[in-house]
């Protein structure tokens, strides 16, 4: 099972995995130099994904805003924490902001559970 990362971490490194697909599909785009069309199709894949990247990022920066700065426990760091349940971006404890969950096994489900309620 992969381990658990800080939301905003994901979705950063994300955003730039996206950037790095986007120059990839245009980089292979040149390989086409021949057949235009094939290559105009790679070209504005390549741009979308950059462009999505872009959006991704505009994203984390609203996300950023509306997430909770706590004092991680275990390495006494700042931390964002998003949702119910999230990690530590430094030392990947587990943080909670619902008291119930407090001590429990660290569960990324709490955070779907939150979603079904509203
Ligand atoms: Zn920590």
């Amino acid at each position: 099972m992969k381990p658990y990362k800080n939301k905003i971490n994901r979705i950063r490194s994300f955003a730039l995995a996206l950037i790095f697909i986007g120059v990839v599909i245009m980089y292979i785009g040149i390989f086409f130099r021949s057949n235009e069309i094939v290559m105009l199709i790679f070209m504005f894949l390549g741009m979308l994904a950059i462009i999505g990247s872009t959006v991704v990022y505009a994203w984390i920066g609203t996300l950023s805003t509306r997430a909770i700065r706590v004092q991680c426990p275990n390495c006494g760091k700042h931390t964002k924490v998003l949702g119910r349940v999230d990690m530590c971006g430094h030392c990947r404890e587990p943080l909670t902001l619902d008291p119930s969950l407090e001590g429990k096994d660290f569960d990324i489900a709490y955070n779907k559970k939150v979603k079904h309620e509203k």
